[in-house]
């Protein structure tokens, strides 16, 4: 790369805080909409993947990604491919079990690269609920139409931490104005509380105070499932389903279980409208 243009993006990763806004804090949506697309990254050719930092950590790519990107290319083998973070562990209620993905800023299937500048330590959640949904919906859109999206990457981290806290994905087609987006996506899973510093993790601990537990005579906010870490309306019909001794009545606040790792829902959304 040459010297000018690493400091060009330079330049702009210390910007980066004003370029973007922030993002809100985690409600328990997957993903937040930020607005039309805000490219920060001087895309000069077809892609960009930034060097890896001091201590190693991909940081940001952007691409402009056109028809032939998507045709078949086998892929890399990341297994030995060092990512920052990556402290895997198991848990039961994760589908396939595995807590971290080796995952693509620009996905193998959009024609990104299977090296480290493009790879870093993201969760199942962020993995299949967030990103994956965004580029099937660019696939899709490149297929259908055989216009090119350019399309960018920026992982959010603290000063030091070694798993970033989220991934700002921005979008535009080129020919037209159906994609235009900045959306960014949390690095979290449900039930799981992750220390972003050096990857570690453990079953988020149910810390509410007692005071959250229904007296006689108070209103029920929610049914938590202690077991899938899921916040239900009292009325759904999941509830009906659920084993008593994974069934904990409640009536705090949603933010508490959020913090404690709870997800709402997908079937009543924990009855927030
Ligand atoms: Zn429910």
């Amino acid at each position: 790369m040459r010297f000018l243009q690493w400091l060009v993006i330079l330049a702009v990763l210390l910007a980066l805080p004003e370029a973007v806004p922030a993002p809100p804090d985690y409600s328990g949506a997957a993903t937040a909409y930020l607005g039309s697309a805000v490219f920060v990254l001087p895309l000069d050719g077809d892609a960009l993947y930034l060097p890896t930092d001091e201590l190693g950590r991909a940081r940001g790519a952007a691409k402009l990604i056109r028809p032939a990107d998507l045709e078949f290319r086998p892929r890399g083998d990341l297994s030995g491919v060092n990512v920052t973070g990556f402290v895997q562990r198991n848990y039961q209620f994760i589908p396939g079990m595995n807590l971290y993905n080796r995952c693509h800023m620009i996905a193998h299937s959009l024609g990104g690269e299977d090296i480290a500048e493009n790879l870093f330590t993201g969760t199942h959640t962020l993995n299949t609920s967030a990103m994956r949904l965004i580029e099937e919906r660019v696939e899709n859109y490149i297929l259908r139409t055989g216009d090119a999206v350019r399309y960018e990457v920026i992982l959010r981290f603290g000063e030091s931490n070694l798993v970033c806290y989220g991934a700002y994905i921005s979008a535009r087609s080129v020919s037209s104005d159906e994609i235009d987006f900045t959306v960014y996506c949390y690095n979290i899973e449900p039930g799981v509380s992750i220390d972003f510093s050096n990857g570690n993790s453990e079953i988020a601990q149910f810390s509410t105070s007692i005071e959250d537990f229904p007296e006689d005579g108070e209103v029920i906010t929610f049914v938590l499932n202690t077991n899938t870490k899921r916040i239900h309306s009292p009325d759904c019909p999941s509830v009906t389903e659920m084993k008593p001794k994974n069934r904990r009545d409640y009536c705090g606040d949603l933010e508490s279980l959020l913090a404690a790792g709870y997800a709402l829902c997908g079937r009543c959304n924990g009855g927030i409208n």
